[in-house]
C-alpha cells in the first residue's frame, strides 16, 4: 500500500477548488464523463495505430447512482491507468496527461478532449471521498485502486477491476445530495453530454406499464455521439439541418436557412447556425447559440463571444479552442475567442452573400424576415456592414427589391438635386403616408419603404454610407421641395397678399394640443393638393431618436411642429386669394403702410441720435410710434380674422390636409363634419 501526499505546491487545494474553482458545482459531472469519453477515445485510437491488439469491445461511459451506498459511479472501458500513470497524472495535479498524449499522436489528437485542466480534481466539489479503479490497456497492467477523502492525503493499492478501463466512485457529500437524483443527473447529462462522442449510459430506457413508468431492460443512452455539426456538408440533406434543429429547439417554426460552418485553420471551428423567424419586434430569446469544445457543451451565454448580432442566431458552435472551466468575462476578452468571433461574422456574411447570388427570388422572399437582422448586424459591426452592402436589399412602397447598386441607378437620373445629391425618399407608413407617396410617384420618384423599429438609426448610417445620398421622409415636405432643383418656382405673392393670406389660414388651424403650425407658401402644380402638412426631416429624426434614447428628452419634450403648406397655384386658393383682396387690401394696405412708415421713422431717429444717445424727447417719439405700430397691426390681424372666420372654405381646406395626415380629432373632426354638409347643402 503506498501513501503519499498530492503533489501540490498549496497546502491544501481542495477548499480552494471547492469554493472557487468553479461557480457551478454540477459542472464536476462534465469533468468526469468527459475524461472516460477521453480515456475511451484514446484506446481507439491507440488501436487504429496498431499499439493496441486486443479486442476494443463495446465503448461506452455508464453514469450509476447508489443511493444506499451514497456513491456516484462514472466507468469507462478506456485506456485505464497504471500505478505510475496515476502517481502522474492524478498525483501530480499540475501535470496534465492530455498534453503528453497530444504530442506522441499529434495528427489524429484533435478529437481528444485535453482541455480541461484540474478536471479530475473537481469531483471534490461534491464528494467527501473519491475512489479510482482502474486497470490499463497494457499487457500486463495490474489493477490499482486509489483514493482520497478530500485532505491532500491519499492512498493508493491493488484493485479490483478485472478488465480493461476505470471507474470514478464519488462519495457524495450530504451538502449534494441532489446528485444522487436519477433526474437530476439525466438532466445534467443531457445538458453537457448530449452530443459527446461515445455513447452514455445512465440507467434504462422506461416504458408505461401497469399505469407507472417502468425500467425495461435497455440501457438508456443519453447523447447522440454524431451531431449533424461535425458531419461534412456534403452529406447532410436540407430535411437533416431541420431535424437538427426541431432537435435542438423543440416546438419552434422552421428556421429560415442556416450555416454550416467548418474551419481549421487558423484554429479549428465547426457549427451550423440558423436563422431563426423572428417577429418584428426583439422576444428575448432564451434559446440561441451554444458553445460546444470537442462536443463537450461549455454556455449558452454567449454575450460578447459572438458578435452581438448573432444573439438573434441559434445554433451550436464547437471549437477545442474555446476555453472551458473560465469565466466569462475571461471567455470575453480572449484572443482566440475574439478571433472566433471575427471569422463567425465573415462566414456569415459571406452565405448570406452566396443565398443572395444564388437564388435571388428566394432571397427576396426571405428578406423581410431576416431584414431586422441584417439591419442589427450592419448598425452594431462594422465589418459586417461593409460586407452586408453588397447583398442588402431595398424594398420600395410597391414591394420590389433592389439591391444598392441597382437602386441607385434607378433613381439617380431623376432624383438628383441641384447640388448633386442623390436624395432618396422613404416611407415609414405606407397608409398613413399615401397621399405624399402618391404625389412623389406621380412626379417620377421612387419610394423606398423603411418601416423597421431601427430604421431610424439605419437612416443614418446609410447616409454615412451612401456618397452624396440623402434620406428624406416622403412627408417632409412638399413634393416640389423634396428634391430641390433649379427650375423651382416662387409663390407669386405680394407681401400684402402674404401678409392677409398668413393670418387668414393661421386663424383658422384648430388647437391642438403640443403641436404649432407654421404657415408657408408654395407654388406647386395646380392639381397638387391646395393644402399640404409636412414635418422637417430633422426635427422629426430628432424627435424620434429621443423616444429611443434616453438624455435626449430636450427633443422629445418640444411640441410636434408642423408646416402648413399652401398651393398658391391651385385655383382654390387662387380663388380665395382673389376674394379676401377685394374685401380687404382697401382697408389693410393704409394699416400696412402705416406700420411700415413708422418702423422707418423709429429707424431714423435711431440712426440720427448723437453719439448713440437719445434725449428724452426722441424717446417718447419711438415709444409713441412703437404703440402705433402695434396697434395697426393689431387692427389688421382683426381685420382679417373676423373675414377669415366668414371663409369656411379656408378651414375645409385645412381640415382636409390635416385629416390626410391622421391630426384631425374629436371636437375639430366632428366640427369639419358638419361644415361639410352645410358646404354641400349650398
Ligand atoms: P486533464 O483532463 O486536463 O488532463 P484531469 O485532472 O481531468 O486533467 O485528468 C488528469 C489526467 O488523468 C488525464 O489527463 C488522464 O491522463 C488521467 N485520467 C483522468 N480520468 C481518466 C480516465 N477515466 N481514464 C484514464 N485516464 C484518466
Amino acid at each position: 500500500m503506498q501513501k503519499g501526499t498530492i503533489g501540490v505546491t498549496t497546502e491544501n487545494i481542495f477548499p480552494v477548488i471547492k469554493k472557487f474553482l468553479y461557480s457551478d458545482h454540477e459542472i464536476f459531472l462534465r469533468e468526469l464523463v468527459s475524461n472516460a469519453v477521453d480515456a475511451t477515445q484514446k484506446i481507439r485510437t491507440l488501436s487504429s495505430f496498431g499499439e493496441f491488439k486486443g479486442e476494443l469491445g463495446t465503448l461506452d461511459v455508464r453514469v450509476k447512482i447508489d443511493k444506499e451506498a451514497g456513491t456516484l459511479t462514472v466507468s469507462d472501458r478506456g485506456i485505464g491507468m497504471t500505478a505510475e500513470d496515476l502517481d502522474k497524472y492524478i498525483n501530480q495535479i499540475a501535470f496534465s496527461g492530455a498534453e503528453e498524449f497530444l504530442s506522441k499522436f499529434k495528427d489524429k489528437a484533435n478529437t481528444i478532449i485535453g482541455h480541461f485542466g484540474l478536471g479530475f480534481y473537481s469531483a471534490f466539489m461534491v464528494a467527501k471521498k473519491v475512489v479510482i479503479e482502474t486497470r490499463s490497456w497494457q499487457d500486463g497492467a495490474e489493477a490499482v485502486r486509489w483514493e482520497c477523502d478530500g485532505s491532500p492525503e491519499y492512498t493508493m493499492g491493488e484493485g479490483s477491476r478485472t478488465d480493461r478501463g476505470t471507474d470514478i466512485i464519488l462519495y457524495i457529500d450530504d451538502d449534494n445530495k441532489e446528485f444522487l437524483e436519477q433526474l437530476r443527473v439525466d438532466t445534467l447529462l443531457k445538458k453537457y453530454c448530449r452530443f459527446l462522442p461515445v455513447p452514455v449510459i445512465s440507467g434504462k430506457e422506461q416504458e408505461w406499464k401497469d399505469g407507472k413508468y417502468v425500467d425495461t431492460d435497455r440501457d438508456l443512452v443519453v447523447n447522440a455521439t454524431e451531431p449533424s455539426w461535425m458531419k461534412k456538408p456534403a452529406d447532410l440533406t436540407d430535411k437533416d439541418y431541420l431535424d437538427f434543429y426541431h432537435e435542438l429547439y423543440p416546438g419552434q417554426d422552421d428556421p429560415l436557412f442556416w450555416i454550416h460552418l467548418n474551419v481549421d485553420f487558423p484554429f479549428t471551428l465547426t457549427g451550423i447556425l440558423y436563422f431563426p423567424k423572428i417577429k418584428n419586434n426583439f422576444d428575448i430569446r432564451k434559446d440561441r447559440i451554444s458553445l460546444y469544445c470537442n462536443q463537450v457543451f461549455v454556455t449558452d451565454s454567449v454575450e460578447g463571444v459572438v458578435p452581438e448580432f448573432m444573439m438573434l442566431m441559434q445554433g451550436v458552435i464547437d471549437s477545442p479552442d474555446i476555453p472551458l472551466n473560465v469565466s466569462r468575462s475571461y471567455l470575453q476578452s480572449d484572443t482566440a475567442v475574439k478571433k472566433i468571433s471575427g471569422y463567425i461574422t465573415k462566414k456569415v456574411a459571406s452565405r448570406l452573400e452566396d443565398l443572395f447570388k444564388a437564388d435571388r427570388a428566394d432571397f427576396e422572399k426571405k428578406w423581410d424576415d431576416i431584414r431586422l437582422f441584417i439591419v442589427y448586424g450592419m448598425l452594431t459591426d462594422d465589418k459586417f456592414c461593409d460586407s452586408a452592402m453588397k447583398f442588402m436589399l431595398f424594398k420600395d412602397t410597391e414591394g420590389r427589391y433592389f439591391t444598392l447598386d441597382e437602386y441607385k441607378t434607378l433613381v439617380e437620373a431623376s432624383q438628383t438635386d441641384k447640388d448633386g445629391n442623390i436624395v432618396y425618399l422613404y416611407a415609414t407608413d405606407p397608409t398613413a403616408q399615401y397621399s405624399y407617396i402618391k404625389a412623389a410617384n406621380d412626379k417620377g420618384y421612387n419610394v423606398l419603404l423603411l418601416d423597421g423599429q431601427l430604421d431610424n438609426h439605419f437612416v443614418q448610417l446609410l447616409e454615412r454610407k451612401l456618397e452624396k445620398t440623402q434620406l428624406v421622409r416622403v412627408d417632409s415636405d412638399v413634393v416640389e421641395n423634396l428634391i430641390r432643383k433649379d427650375n423651382r418656382k416662387e409663390a407669386d405673392l405680394t407681401p400684402l397678399q402674404r401678409n392677409i393670406m398668413t393670418t387668414l389660414f393661421s386663424s383658422q388651424v384648430p388647437e391642438i394640443e403640443k403641436t404649432n403650425f407654421i404657415v408657408s407658401f408654395e407654388a406647386m402644380a395646380a392639381d397638387s393638393a391646395p393644402v399640404v402638412i409636412t414635418q422637417n426631416e430633422y426635427m422629426r429624426r430628432m424627435k424620434d431618436l429621443a423616444t429611443m434614447q434616453p438624455g435626449m428628452s430636450f427633443y422629445g419634450e418640444m411640441p410636434d411642429s408642423y408646416m402648413l403648406v399652401v398651393n398658391t397655384e391651385h385655383p382654390l386658393v387662387k380663388g380665395l386669394r382673389y376674394a379676401a383682396d377685394k374685401a380687404l387690401d382697401a382697408q389693410v394696405e393704409p394699416l400696412m403702410s402705416k406700420v411700415e412708415a413708422d418702423n422707418a421713422s423709429v429707424e431714423a431717429i435711431r440712426k440720427g441720435a448723437k453719439d448713440g444717445k437719445l434725449s428724452a424727447e426722441e424717446d417718447k417719439q419711438i415709444s409713441d410710434l412703437e404703440k402705433a405700430v402695434a396697434d395697426a397691426r393689431a387692427e389688421q390681424d382683426k381685420l382679417v380674422r373676423d373675414y377669415a372666420a366668414g371663409q369656411p372654405l379656408v378651414k375645409q381646406l385645412i381640415d382636409l390636409a390635416l385629416l390626410g395626415n391622421g391630426l384631425l380629432k374629436g371636437e375639430a373632426l366632428n366640427g369639419f363634419v358638419s361644415r361639410s354638409v352645410e358646404l354641400l347643402m349650398k
